[in-house]
C-alpha cells in the first residue's frame, strides 16, 4: 500500500512527500482507513511502530481548521505530548490548523492567550489541561476526536483519575475515541469499555 491509495487530501499527501514517508507502516495500514471512517479503535502498539502518524495523520482529514477545539490528545508526558504536537504541526502544515501544547512546569500565559485566540487541536499532559479546564481557559465541548495516547504509562503514572475526568468533560455524543497503549490490561479494557463505542482492536 501507498499513502496515495488512502484517500487524503492532496495537502497532506504534500506533507507526507515532505517528511519522506514512502509506505504506511503496519498500524498505519490497519489504523488509518478505520480511523476515517470515524470509528472507535483500541490500538496496541509500542513507541517506534508509527502509531503517532496513524492517529495524526487521519485526525487532521477529518478534521480542517475551524478554531475550535474539536481534537483533543493526551499523553503521560511533556516530552510525549511535544512530539504528537510536532507530528500534528509536521502533516497540517498546508493546512490551515491551528495546534497547541498544554503540559506543566511552565507558566499559564502563553498557553491562555494561545487558548484565547482559538486552536483546532489541542496536545496536552492530564494535569495542566485539568487545571485549564478547571480554570475555565479550556473548553472541550466540542471535542469530536479524543486521542488517549500511552494509556498503560498514564496508568502507571497515577493519572487514570484525571484520564477519566477529562474524558467526561468531552460530552459530545458522536465522539470517536482512539486509545492507544503497549499494554491492555484489565483497567485499560475497562475504561476503554466506558468510554469508547465498539472499538476495532488493532494489535501490532
Ligand atoms: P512513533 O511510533 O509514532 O513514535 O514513530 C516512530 C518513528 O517512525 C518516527 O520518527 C516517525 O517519524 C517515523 N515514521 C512514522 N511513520 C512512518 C512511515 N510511514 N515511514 C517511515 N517512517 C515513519
Amino acid at each position: 500500500m501507498k499513502f496515495t491509495d488512502l484517500p487524503f487530501r492532496p495537502e497532506i499527501i504534500r506533507a507526507i512527500e515532505d517528511v519522506g514517508y514512502e509506505s504506511p507502516t503496519p498500524i498505519q495500514e490497519q489504523a488509518i482507513p478505520v480511523i476515517l471512517e470515524g470509528k472507535d479503535v483500541i490500538g496496541s502498539a509500542q513507541t517506534g511502530t508509527g502509531k503517532t502518524a496513524a492517529f495524526a495523520l487521519p485526525t487532521i482529514e477529518r478534521l480542517g481548521g475551524h478554531g475550535k477545539c474539536r481534537c483533543l490528545a493526551i499523553g503521560p508526558t511533556r516530552e510525549l505530548a511535544a512530539q504528537v504536537e510536532e507530528n500534528f504541526h509536521l502533516y497540517g502544515k498546508y493546512l490551515d490548523l491551528k495546534v497547541t501544547l498544554l503540559h506543566g512546569g511552565v507558566g499559564y500565559g502563553k498557553q491562555k492567550s494561545d487558548l484565547a485566540n482559538g486552536v483546532d487541536v489541542i496536545v496536552a499532559t492530564p494535569g495542566r489541561l485539568l487545571d485549564h479546564v478547571q480554570q475555565g481557559t479550556a473548553n472541550l465541548d466540542d471535542v469530536e476526536i479524543l486521542i488517549l495516547d500511552e494509556v498503560d504509562r498514564m496508568l502507571d503514572m497515577g493519572f487514570i483519575e484525571d484520564v477519566r475526568k477529562i474524558i467526561s468533560k468531552c460530552k459530545r455524543k458522536d465522539r470517536q475515541t482512539l486509545l492507544f497503549s503497549a499494554t491492555v490490561p484489565d483497567t485499560i479494557q475497562r475504561l476503554a469499555k466506558w468510554a469508547l463505542k465498539d472499538p476495532v482492536n488493532i494489535t501490532i
